[in-house]
């Protein structure tokens, strides 16, 4: 495709690329297997000799063309997607990681990407050390070991809505010779490139704004082509020495900038599945074809909402990188000066029990465990998705016992102001 597209033609036009005959339309390959006509075809695909589809764990041509797309709109070299985002980050480790490795990581991440590194890596017998990201260079550099493989964070954190420190992560990661992984969900590549600040890998859960329906779980990951492996001597074996399960083949000899990605179809998702079905692939692809329409609106209605709720006396505090005076508004005027995304982060004056009637007082806006779609939603992960949490363990993953997280959709601005206000004014 014509390299020079723009993200929102990318987004309508990228990935599917028809020939003469075939549909406008990026068709639905619902079928697990592909038909070849000799013994040897087959042969040369599995020792990966030869490009093609054999069987839709390994690769699908629904799934490679919203792959593609979400990888032209990064700017990356190859993307890959995944049956959830969860399983995006777990591979995106998993595939520079072994038993005896260590990574670094943001202690600002989602509550599932948390566990899955600080509990079920664990037992993988991969090691974490979460830090700060606010802390300066030195403090988060102190976290590293000989063993380190990985510096992780997210862009824009859910649920709190902090704003990442992107170059500075990136100079910390390629100090000690790994690669910064970043989860982008929440900004998107609509409103935030992170390979153009130094970011390695992302991530996405493609189950938010990019499916923007709240159709479809899914994930991706996408590699920017610049880490350079072989620089690092034995670090990255895995993709610097023979694979056993191919013949010997080594991934960055054989496949250059995409031994990475190459790496994460051939080998993890041969072994680990998670796949997304094509049907779900197609889905995504709809959702992205309106991303560069949707994301300014959710910036624009956030930004109304956020100011009018900054204002209120009820209020006790908000957290959105659109407020002049947030903590994070200079970095995201660096990242993301064309707004951040929809979500925004605030606590009540009073108890627990006043952001729960607030949010039972909601009419138009719904309680769901959702949150980046098209229809404004709320949730309190104290009382939701944290809620096996005491006060102080919420408080050191980062969440306030009090946080209500308020998802703007892209319904009319007043009528969401409306419930608000209703709710609020009892
Ligand atoms: C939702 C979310 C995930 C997990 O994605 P699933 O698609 O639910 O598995 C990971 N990271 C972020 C930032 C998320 O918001």
């Amino acid at each position: 495709m014509n390299k020079s597209l723009k993200r929102e033609s990318i987004c309508v036009q990228g990935g599917w690329q028809p020939k003469k005959g075939e549909p406008r339309v990026l068709p639905i390959y619902q079928s697990t297997t592909f038909k070849y006509d000799t013994s040897e075809q087959m042969a040369r695909l599995f020792d990966l000799q030869d490009n093609g589809y054999f069987y839709t764990r390994l690769q699908n041509p629904t799934n490679d063309a919203v792959a593609s797309k979400i990888a032209a709109l990064e700017g990356g070299v190859g993307a890959i997607l995944t049956s959830s985002g969860q399983a995006a980050n777990f591979f995106a480790v998993f595939n520079i990681c072994e038993a005896g490795d260590h990574i670094v990581s943001s202690n600002t991440i989602y509550g599932g990407t948390y566990n899955l590194f600080g509990v079920t890596m664990k037992k993988l017998g991969i090691d974490v050390t979460f830090v700060n990201p606010d802390d300066p260079e030195e403090t988060i550099s102190a976290a590293f070991r000989p063993n380190t493989k990985a510096l992780f964070g997210e862009i824009l954190s859910n649920p709190g809505m902090d704003v990442l420190d992107i170059e500075k992560f990136a100079k910390i990661a390629h100090n000690h010779g790994v690669p910064l992984i970043v989860d982008n969900t929440f900004a998107t590549p609509i409103n935030c490139r992170p390979f153009e600040w130094g970011a390695d890998i992302v991530t996405h859960s493609t189950t938010k704004y990019m499916d923007g329906h709240a159709t479809t779980v899914g994930g991706a990951i996408v590699d920017s082509g610049q880490f350079d492996w072989e620089a690092q001597g034995d670090k990255f074996s895995g993709l610097t020495q023979p694979d056993e399960s191919y013949h010997g083949l080594t991934y960055t000899k054989a496949f250059g900038k995409m031994a990475y990605i190459t790496k994460a179809t051939a080998q993890l998702m041969r072994d680990l599945g998670s796949i997304p079905s094509p049907m779900n692939a197609f889905l995504l692809n709809l959702g992205l074809e309106t991303l560069h329409l949707r994301m300014p609106q959710h910036c624009l209605s956030a930004q109304k909402i956020a100011e009018w709720l900054e204002a209120n006396e009820r209020v006790a505090w908000i957290n959105y990188p659109g407020l002049k005076n947030n903590k994070y508004h200079a970095l995201a005027e660096k990242y993301m000066p064309n707004g951040t995304c929809g979500v925004i982060a605030f606590g009540l004056k009073g108890t627990r029990e006043d952001a729960i009637r607030f949010m039972d007082r909601l009419k138009m806006i719904c309680i769901v465990t959702h949150v980046a779609d098209a229809r404004t939603c709320v949730l309190h992960p104290a009382s939701h998705t944290h809620r096996q949490l005491s006060d102080e363990q919420l408080r050191a993953a980062g969440i306030a016992p009090d946080l209500i997280r308020l998802s703007i959709g892209i319904e009319n601005v007043d009528d969401i102001l409306a419930d608000i206000k209703q709710a609020l004014n009892d």
